[in-house]
């Protein structure tokens, strides 16, 4: 019988058993609100016709509940003392595959061709916070063929990720996000939720992937040029792309104006189609 990983004693006990002790480095803080986790399962897409990725499996408590309900789900963990763990928690689900790996040096196009032949995928994820946006940004950049990624984040990155591209919250990730998906946070997740409890609040997001993405000729040298004004945002846009791609100011002043862009603007006040001018502008 799976046990309860929702009651604290029981999740005491089996880690105890294994002789395992929490990793703050590896963001170990796992989900024991029941709520929680079908909540998560139904709004990711777990259902019958799809194959679920989920990234960080800890003892399986969002496993279960995506097992439950989607026909595959592949469980990434990159800690060994959680291999044995999870085969335990899972002995009862037959769809499920434990994989060890580090999600970031993972080939995951290989791995949806080879695990989900015939179904739809989605990735579903209670991810470890200290990783977030390189995870994100991997999956987002791979281009793999999935309908959506539900994540559960910490607030402020939550925010930040969904937020309108062209306000003060958005930031290189956001552009990111949004070039690639259409991102809304679905529900607040308070840190009693947890164990051991974080000292910040999460809520879970969701991004749909776009079919078709913007019409971007350099996609490279756009996102070297977002990357760069982000990274001085406090500064002008003008003064941003000189100092961060060593671009000459005259260039970058003519790339401006033929994108219709304010000399004295902010980085993080630039909207997409504004961002997509200017980085054609200064590519041409
Ligand atoms: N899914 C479980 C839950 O909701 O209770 C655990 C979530 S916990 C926030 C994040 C998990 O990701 C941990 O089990 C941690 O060991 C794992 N993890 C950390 N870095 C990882 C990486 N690079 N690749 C795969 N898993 C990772």
């Amino acid at each position: 019988m799976t046990p309860n990983l929702s009651n604290p004693s029981v999740i005491k006990e089996i880690l105890s058993r294994h002789g395992f002790t929490f990793s703050k480095k590896l963001g170990q803080n796992f989900l024991i609100d029941p709520t929680v986790c079908p909540r998560i399962a139904e709004a990711g897409n777990a259902r019958e016709g799809y194959g679920i990725i989920e990234i960080g499996a800890g003892m399986g408590v969002l496993t279960v509940e995506l097992a439950k309900r989607a026909d595959k789900v592949v469980a990434i963990e990159v800690d060994h003392r959680l291999i044995e763990v999870l085969h335990e928690t899972l002995a009862d689900f037959h769809n499920v595959k434990v994989l060890e790996a580090d999600v970031l040096k993972l080939d995951l196009n290989k791995l949806i061709e080879e695990e989900f032949a015939g179904l739809k995928v989605a990735v579903c994820s209670n991810l470890p916070y200290y990783i977030t946006s390189p995870i994100l940004m991997k999956l987002f950049e791979s281009r793999l063929p999935i309908e959506s990624i539900t994540a559960l984040v910490q607030k402020e990155a939550g925010v930040r990720l969904c937020a309108p591209v062209g306000t003060r919250e958005s930031g290189a990730v956001t552009v990111a996000a949004n070039y690639y998906s259409e991102g809304k946070i679905l529900f607040n997740v308070s840190r009693g939720c947890f164990m051991p409890s974080p000292n910040v609040d999460s809520c879970v997001v969701k991004f749909d992937m776009r079919k078709t993405l913007p019409d971007v000729k350099n996609e490279e040298f756009f996102f070297k040029m977002v990357r760069g004004m982000f990274t001085q945002r406090r500064k002008t846009t003008l003064n941003a792309i000189c100092g961060s791609l060593g671009m000459d100011k005259v260039k970058v002043t003519e790339a401006m104006t033929e994108a219709g862009i304010a000399l004295n603007s902010r980085p993080e006040q630039l909207k997409m189609d504004e961002l997509i001018a200017l980085s054609e502008a200064l590519n041409r």
